[in-house]
């Protein structure tokens, strides 16, 4: 049985691991640009030089040689013949059964958008910021976030919380915090619902007492070199950081697979996407069915590759008895010295106050992850 699993992020490694624990025998191919992980969740830490970017990249050589993974260096172009066929810059591959897990896309329509470093894009947007920080003796710092308005699980609120908080951590650590203005905006009114009903509250009373504005519940309209332009207003800014709401990945768009109307490939509750055989989907690129308070996260795009890998065995072994994926939203918003902890499930919402602990378990966390991939 030739299984193979697209990309080398969070649900494409956790596919891996579970594929192999569930079939010892299946060739197993991996189709990714580089045979390495990027680990997203530290990328806040860069601009206090907490992390470098080479700290979050781990080399999968020998992940790859324990797990028996055939890799192919190559960008996936389209998926074609029902899933079987995976057309790449290196050329076509066949397969019995697919998992794709190739990450999101940010949507970067804003005019202007330009003037915006978008924060969660990778190392090099980070480095981006920090060295705009270290050029400046102060100014406006503008930070927000936007969704996807017909995919409303697309979006990346808590990150960029942790950069605005994380900001305004570092330029006191620096004692220059005086120096500069910092503006949170987002065209929510109540910005962070989806992390806990209580969330929104908790989050504007830390920014009022850390000296954060807020420019809330206005319509982005466009960016310009130095300004941030909704319907409510204007804010002149020295620095933006926004982060755009998320659709689909960008070689699906022309792909003949089921979308959602958010753009993202469109799943059941068993991750298989919709109206094709022994095709699944885990992560930021699917759509699931389920609560209104899904969130693209590394932890659910965990569940959803376990569930993935294992439903992908039992369909290619005859077995019909799959499981549906489960809801859980689990993280810490961290401020460079605290964390908040929030945890919600179908069940109930805990929201733990800021705690230094919580930021040392941030950190201890990504060491315990990355130890499976090094
Ligand atoms: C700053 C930041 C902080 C975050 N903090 C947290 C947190 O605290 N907790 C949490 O749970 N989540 C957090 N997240 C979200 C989390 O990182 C994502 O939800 C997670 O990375 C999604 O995993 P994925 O495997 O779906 O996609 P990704 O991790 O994006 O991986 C996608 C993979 O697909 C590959 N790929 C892309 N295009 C192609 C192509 N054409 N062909 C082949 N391969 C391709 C990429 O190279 C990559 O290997 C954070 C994200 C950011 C940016």
């Amino acid at each position: 049985m030739n299984i193979t699993i697209l990309g080398t992020g969070f649900a494409a490694l956790t596919s891996i691991k579970q594929v192999r624990k569930q079939s010892p025998s299946a060739t197993i191919t991996v189709i990714a640009p580089k045979a390495e992980m990027l680990y997203f969740p530290s990328l806040i830490w860069i601009p206090a030089r907490l992390k470098k970017g080479t700290d979050l990249i781990v080399d999968l050589t020998n992940f790859f040689k324990r797990q028996q993974v055939n890799f192919i260096q190559a960008k996936v172009q389209n998926v074609s013949n029902q899933g079987r066929l995976v057309e790449t810059s290196e050329g076509n591959f066949e397969n019995d059964g697919l998992i794709i897990a190739t990450g999101g896309r940010f949507i970067k329509k804003l005019p202007g958008i330009e003037h915006a470093i978008t924060p969660c894009e990778g190392i090099a947007a980070a480095e981006a910021i920090r060295d705009k920080l270290d050029s400046m003796s102060g100014g406006t710092i503008a930070i927000g976030f936007g969704g996807n308005p017909k995919e409303p699980s697309a979006m990346r609120g808590g990150p960029m919380f942790e950069f605005l908080f994380g900001l305004d951590t570092l330029l006191r650590r620096q004692s220059r915090r005086s120096n500069f203005k910092i503006i949170f905006f987002n065209p929510m009114p109540k910005p962070g619902k989806r992390l806990g009903d209580k969330v929104p509250d908790a989050v504007l009373k830390l920014m009022a007492k850390k000296d954060i504005d807020t420019h809330l519940g206005h319509k982005m309209v466009r960016f310009e070199e130095n300004k941030v332009i909704t319907e409510g207003g204007e804010i002149d800014a020295d620095l933006i950081l926004f982060m755009p709401g998320m659709t689909g990945p960008a070689w699906s768009q022309n792909a003949d697979l089921v979308k959602s109307e958010g753009g993202l490939l469109k799943a059941n509750e068993f991750c298989q996407i919709e109206g094709l055989k022994a095709t699944y989907v885990a992560g930021d690129s699917g759509s699931f069915p389920g609560p209104d308070w899904q969130a693209k996260q590394a932890h659910a795009a965990d569940l959803q590759a376990v569930s993935a890998a294992n439903n992908l065995v039992k369909e290619l072994n005859g077995d019909t008895n799959f499981e549906v994926f489960k809801h859980e939203l689990v993280c810490i918003i961290d401020t460079l010295s605290h964390g908040i902890l929030i945890h919600r499930t179908e069940k109930r919402t805990i929201l733990l106050p800021p705690c230094r602990l919580l930021h040392f378990a941030k950190l201890m966390f990504e060491k315990l992850y990355l130890r499976g991939y090094r």
